[in-house]
């Protein structure tokens, strides 16, 4: 096994499994950490593949990249769930090599790509899809992975259990118990405790900062805060987290208020539907309403998407009259629309991410708090991880016995080895680039 990211950084995950001849990766994600170093997009982005592997962004690795011009030499990438630390950098593999993730990780990466210009770093066009349900065993050569289903703050997310020729090992992608369905956090620690694994690679991200709280506690906070307002209320949350989405739903409803989701969320809204092992407030729901935002020119996929659901599109000026009707979900990218909304007194803000960055994208905390001061905006913070939390990961790992934990996905490696000497398993901090027999 080798760690070619998510080691002492959270996210950025890439994990190559090697068994005999078969090469499969977990993951393929995006260090926003590393790429923080360099970086400050728009303006300072990278053009090429070939910066990114220059200071070290994208690992080099012979016979993944689209860009080598060599044999294809990896098996099969197993994705976790689509956040982009764990998915984005699938953007330069080969195209021959077949991708397996759930059916709704599927339709999320397709969505969201289908409302993206082209972009170097997040492309998923031609990607072999090849999806997933928990209870199906895939066949990589010599290897067998079974995906089993885990709750965290995207839908379809899964852990795997890689059957290997040395025994099990398992990987847990980012994973939580204090969710909407913590059941399915127990489907997977069950499996895996009758796998008896030799190894388990663990997230870790939850090592200070711990919290104890879940999204029903979520859900009454944010009903508080509504039922309080008199203006507008703002809501920043992750696009993707279909949780918190139907947690605004049903606390908008409840106080008579539409929800305004930006044009970005409905397209994945609406393709969500295919899934029908998922809840998504339906954009034809008469407590839905599709934000425009204002600019000049409309993209093709928002002109059809407006077209469709016309009735429900309100646009600033709209949204600015009926304020106290309104709980806005508004990103950092749009806060220039406050100019014209001029927020009422009594309203707020809410940041439902976590700060300062949430799985998605990048809180410039600062900025936002100078918009914020100029309307007079008091911003409330009303979260909960997406991400396990320590006594409870100890719990799980004491439950699964794996004779070596790998811990990744943190920036608190070391601590977490202290946490949990006195556990049969034996802590292993992974080094970037370096093998690990198993
Ligand atoms: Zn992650
Ligand atoms: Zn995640």
């Amino acid at each position: 096994m080798t760690f070619y990211g998510g080691v002492n950084e959270i996210g950025g995950n890439k994990i190559l499994l090697e068994d005999r001849d078969t090469r499969i990766f977990f993951d393929f994600g995006m260090s926003y950490a590393l790429k923080k170093q360099f970086y400050s997009p728009p303006f300072l982005s990278p053009k090429t593949e070939k910066s990114l592997q220059e200071l070290g962004i994208l690992p080099k690795i012979d016979g993944i990249y689209r860009f080598d011009g060599k044999a294809s030499d990896v098996d099969a990438v197993f994705l976790s769930h689509g956040h982009m630390d764990h998915s984005a950098y699938l953007s330069f593999i080969k195209r021959e090599i077949p991708v397996y993730c759930g059916e709704t990780t599927r339709i999320i990466l397709q969505a969201s790509g289908e409302t993206r210009r082209a972009d170097l770093e997040f492309d998923v066009e031609d990607i072999d899809f090849k999806t997933f349900r928990t209870g199906n065993k895939i066949r990589v050569d010599s290897l067998e992975v079974e995906p089993v289903h885990v709750d965290h703050s995207v839908p379809g997310a899964y852990g795997f259990i890689a059957y290997t020729s040395n025994g099990a090992v398992a990987y847990t992608g980012d994973f939580r118990m204090h969710g909407a369905k913590p059941d399915m956090t127990r489907d997977f620690v069950d499996k895996v405790k009758h796998a008896e694994p030799v190894a388990v690679v663990s997230e870790a991200t939850n090592m200070t900062g711990a919290s104890v709280s879940s999204e029903r506690e979520v859900e009454d906070k944010l009903n508080c805060i509504v039922e309080q307002a008199n203006g507008i209320v703002l809501a920043s949350f992750a696009l993707s987290d279909v949780d918190r989405l139907n947690t605004f739903y049903r606390v908008a409803k409840r106080n008579s208020r539409c929800l305004a989701v930006s044009l970005k969320q409905a397209h994945v809204m609406e393709r969500l539907q295919e899934d029908k092992g998922l809840r998504v407030p339906s954009l034809s729901d008469e407590s839905v309403l599709l934000f425009r935002k204002s600019k000049k020119r409309m993209d093709k996929w928002e002109t059809q998407l407006t077209e469709r659901h016309e009735g429900q599109v309100v646009d600033v000026f709209e949204v600015s009259k009926r304020q106290c009707n309104a709980v806005l979900a508004i990103s950092f990218y749009d806060l220039e629309e406050l100019v014209e909304l001029q927020p009422s007194a009594g309203s707020c803000f809410i940041l439902s991410a976590s700060e300062p960055f949430n799985e998605e994208m990048e809180i410039d905390f600062e900025r936002l708090v100078n918009w914020l001061r100029h309307y007079g905006l008091p911003e409330y913070h009303v979260h909960v991880s997406g991400h396990i939390m320590p006594l409870q990961l100890k719990s799980v790992l004491k439950e699964m016995n794996a004779q070596k934990i790998f811990p990744i996905h943190t920036e608190n490696a070391e601590l977490f080895a202290k946490f949990m000497r006195d556990l049969k398993s034996a802590t292993v901090l992974p080094e970037k680039g370096k093998e690990y027999q198993i």
